[in-house]
């Protein structure tokens, strides 16, 4: 059973303050979160996350995180810029983007920020751009191909198609890069690759991690470059529905350390500091958007539909994401209605969930939709004239923070040109 992390009454003394919907964070969540990654990657002397900004572009979720100790990872001009008012500074910062603009490689710079190339042909945008190569230098990898784990009679528990993704360089290209950039002054060599996004498997980090250590030290013994890094991205997932299990980070943590001893310690390489850029894992589940049932609807289905819609959470509309719905208050109560729980955009996907099995709903009662911390609020627009809405913290000590005001009309009408 998932239960929601905020309770029926806190939501009451909530909402008489904030109108719905909000996204609301739970501050307790999120550092107990960031401290168990920590400690499942304490073996590492130069462990840090970078926490993919993407995710959840927040100062009040920013200032958090960086309390726990970790940095930032950008990938466009306006998340450099949030890191650098949020108060991470130079090598806080991780700069992974693909297709970038010169301002975003001179800003980068300009912050001390680790540069992570997507491709072989940046090294030359870089270097015209800047006029040097920092001696600090990341690149991104791409094995091609497909990527699977875990085969089983349901299919593959991880899989995804790298051969079909647009980052990173190939092998091949990886070496000639790695010379080239040291020709250019690089010192000091990072490689980080991302194969597979949301995975439930404790497997997926250490399969990685011995992709990208094998590669490691073939990159050190053949081209004579220092690698400091090795970056295992993003793509820790988290158990959406009630029945799966969430990944075990300790033993991901203790899987990924075993490689490090099998494969770059005997390479002489046991000075390399693993990084990670979890979004997901980090703020997911500490997140979740809160709405009111304004309406019903009974035709050929019955509908109840809520003051949130696909601009607040665009994930069920776009990948038919399941997010997981309580209701407040009725969270022992038996499910035995069946809804469609819809937004009022004028587009039929925006459904939060189809013919799901919930308790009776009444009007004015508060669904919890769950697991939005991550990629929920950030993935927000302004399709048929929506506000954005509020972000809301709530502190440990059970107080409510509102990090984020809700758009007005008048942010709507702010780029309007009207004469
Ligand atoms: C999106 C992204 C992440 C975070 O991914 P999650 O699935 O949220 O863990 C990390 N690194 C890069 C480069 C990304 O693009």
């Amino acid at each position: 059973m998932k239960k929601p992390f905020v309770t029926s009454n806190q939501l009451q003394t909530i909402t008489a303050q904030y109108p719905t919907p909000f996204h609301l964070y739970d501050e307790k969540g999120i550092r107990e979160t960031a401290r168990r990654l920590k400690a499942a990657f304490a073996w590492n002397p130069g462990y840090r996350e970078y926490f993919a900004v993407k995710a959840t572009p927040t100062p009040g979720i920013l200032k958090l995180l960086r309390e726990e100790g970790c940095g930032t990872d950008c990938s466009s001009l306006t998340e450099l810029m949030l890191s650098d008012k949020c108060g991470f500074r130079g090598q806080d910062i991780m700069f992974s983007s693909n297709e970038t603009p010169a301002c975003e490689y001179e800003l980068a710079a300009k912050l001390g920020a680790v540069i992570n190339l997507d491709d072989f042909t940046h090294i030359d945008f870089l270097k015209e751009t800047l006029g040097y190569i920092p001696e600090t230098i990341s690149c991104r990898f791409n094995p091609g191909g497909v990527f699977q784990l875990g085969e089983s009679k349901e299919g593959f528990q991880v899989m995804d198609t790298p051969g079909d993704s647009k980052y990173g360089f190939t092998r091949e290209q990886l070496f000639e890069g790695f010379k080239k950039l040291k020709a250019m002054g690089a010192k000091r060599f990072g490689i980080h690759a991302f194969l597979a996004s949301n995975t439930l498997s404790n497997e997926y980090y250490p399969a990685l991690a011995g992709i990208l250590f094998h590669l490691a030290a073939d990159l050190q013994r053949e081209t004579g470059c220092h690698v400091c890094f090795i970056n295992l991205s993003g793509g820790v997932g988290i158990p959406s529905r009630p029945d799966q299990e969430p990944n075990d980070i300790a033993a991901i943590g203790e899987g990924v350390r075993r490689q490090y001893e099998q494969i770059l310690v005997p390479a002489g390489m046991g000075d390399v500091a693993i990084y990670t850029e979890l979004g997901r894992y980090m703020l997911g589940p500490n997140g979740c958007l809160v709405t009111k049932a304004v309406h019903f609807k009974h035709i050929y289905k019955e509908y109840v539909g809520v003051d949130a819609c696909a601009a607040n959470l665009m994930r069920p509309a776009i990948y038919g994401a399941y997010h997981h719905i309580t209701v407040s208050g009725k969270e022992d109560r038996p499910c035995d209605h069946v809804y469609d729980v819809v937004g009022s955009l004028c587009e039929n996907n925006d459904k939060f969930a189809v013919d799901r099995e919930l308790p009776e709903i009444e009007i004015g009662d508060l669904l919890v939709i769950h697991d939005t911390g991550a990629h929920g609020f950030s993935m927000g627009y302004n399709y048929n004239g929506k506000l954005r809405s509020a972000e809301l913290l709530l502190r440990e000590d059970g107080s409510v923070k509102l990090i984020r005001r809700a758009e007005t009309p008048e942010d709507y009408f702010a780029t309007m040109v009207f004469e």
